[in-house]
């Protein structure tokens, strides 16, 4: 065990002394967890073999499963690249700093364990004020996968690290919630034709517009693939395991309440937890024939056990979705739900990267 120092920063008026000392703990080789606007990360020394090594510990994480380089300035990207296609300037210009991870061929300086034996290496620059003073700070690239143990949900609060990472890191820097919420696009710019190889909240609409040409949609193109076989390490494991089973419905939103109360009545009936995630236009139909207690009442009147209702916000704002999606799982952790019954959402524009999280979880998939 660490003594796991906690720093807590203002985004708004940024302690400089406090970004010294985390900086001077990267440099010397330690661990430090950071917010971006995606999620939380934890960071280290990218070109430091044994820092990088903390990293795959803290998490219990693969060693073949490749970290993110996260630098302060589109500059930095050419020591660790052999080369910059020409179609990567205009997506760095466009969408540096932001949730974009860009796959490059890697340099000799950067060490094998940091790019989990391969020879590509994903780099970008995160929009948050504490991650870019402390990266430019700290003088290195770093390295910083998502702040959870490996196979659990990405951390979007400081309390998140918190049960996952206490006395596994050197320092854990409390800096807010991230406003993003899942996790960046990676985007494989060493194909001749670029390559989502997970879909983030830079679109492939988006990234269409700025390269004049349609990305690979690996998870639309050959959906196998996404499941197991692809050139990301990262999809080749289990991702996030939270403690229900979670069964996601999709369909006409119709539909999906009717199946949801049909599933919901049928567990009731096991005795199981049941815990339903919905948004803000259906939370009233899950809700009717409950009692006080958030029990359901059966034609006799009886009660049929308790139901915990969550909505991850209106369908009108898949933004608020993806900032909601983790944290309400998370939220059912702490809860006794055995199993959860989720809606799906439409699977176009940011719904294609809530929807990939939700297939990540989902034990079972519905198609009503
Ligand atoms: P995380 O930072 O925990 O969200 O995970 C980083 C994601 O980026 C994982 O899915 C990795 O497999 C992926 N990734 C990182 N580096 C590479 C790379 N060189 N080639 C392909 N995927 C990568
Ligand atoms: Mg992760």
């Amino acid at each position: 065990m660490k003594d796991t120092i906690i720093i807590k920063i203002d985004t708004e008026n940024i302690d400089d002394k406090l970004i010294e000392k985390c900086a001077g703990i990267l440099r010397e080789g330690g661990t430090v967890v950071f917010p971006t606007e995606t999620v939380y990360g934890l960071g280290a020394d990218a070109l430091n073999p044994e820092a990088v090594k903390k990293i795959f510990k803290a998490k219990g994480r693969p060693s073949n499963n490749p970290l993110i380089i996260h630098i302060s300035k589109a500059e930095n990207v050419l020591p660790l690249v052999e080369e910059i296609p020409e179609k990567a300037h205009g997506l760095m210009k466009e969408f540096w700093p932001g949730p974009l991870t860009l796959i490059f061929k890697k340099s000799e300086i950067v060490p094998r364990e940091t790019s989990g034996g391969l020879s590509t290496v994903a780099i970008r620059i995160p929009n948050n004020s504490i991650a870019i003073k402390l990266i430019e700070e700290a003088g290195v690239p770093i390295a910083a996968p998502s702040a959870n143990v490996s196979g659990k949900l990405s951390p979007t609060k400081a309390e998140h690290v918190m049960e996952d990472l206490m006395g596994k890191v050197d320092a854990i820097i409390v800096g807010g919630d991230c406003n993003i919420g899942i996790e960046s696009t990676v985007l494989d710019m060493t194909a001749e034709t670029p390559i989502i190889l997970r879909p983030g909240t830079v679109t492939r609409e988006m990234l269409e517009r700025v390269l004049g040409e349609s990305p690979i949609n690996l998870s639309m193109e050959n959906p196998n693939k996404v499941r197991g076989e692809s050139d990301s390490p990262g999809t080749k494991h289990i991702h996030y395991l939270p403690d229900a089973k979670i069964t996601v419905v999709q369909g006409d939103l119709d539909d999906i309440v009717a199946k949801i109360n049909e599933l919901r009545t049928e567990y009731e009936r096991e005795d199981k937890k049941i815990g339903i995630i919905c948004t803000d236009e259906t939370k009233n139909r899950y809700e009717k024939n409950m009692n006080r207690n958030g029990g359901t009442l059966n034609r006799h009147g009886k009660n049929m056990g308790s139901v915990i209702i969550k909505s991850l916000g209106s369908r009108k704002y898949p933004e608020t979705i993806a900032v909601n999606l983790f944290k309400v799982l998370r939220e059912f952790d702490k809860t006794d739900a055995e199993i959860i019954l989720c809606e799906s959402v439409s699977d176009t524009g940011i719904g294609q990267a809530i929807m990939d999280r939700l297939e990540k979880v989902a034990s079972t998939i519905v198609q009503q």
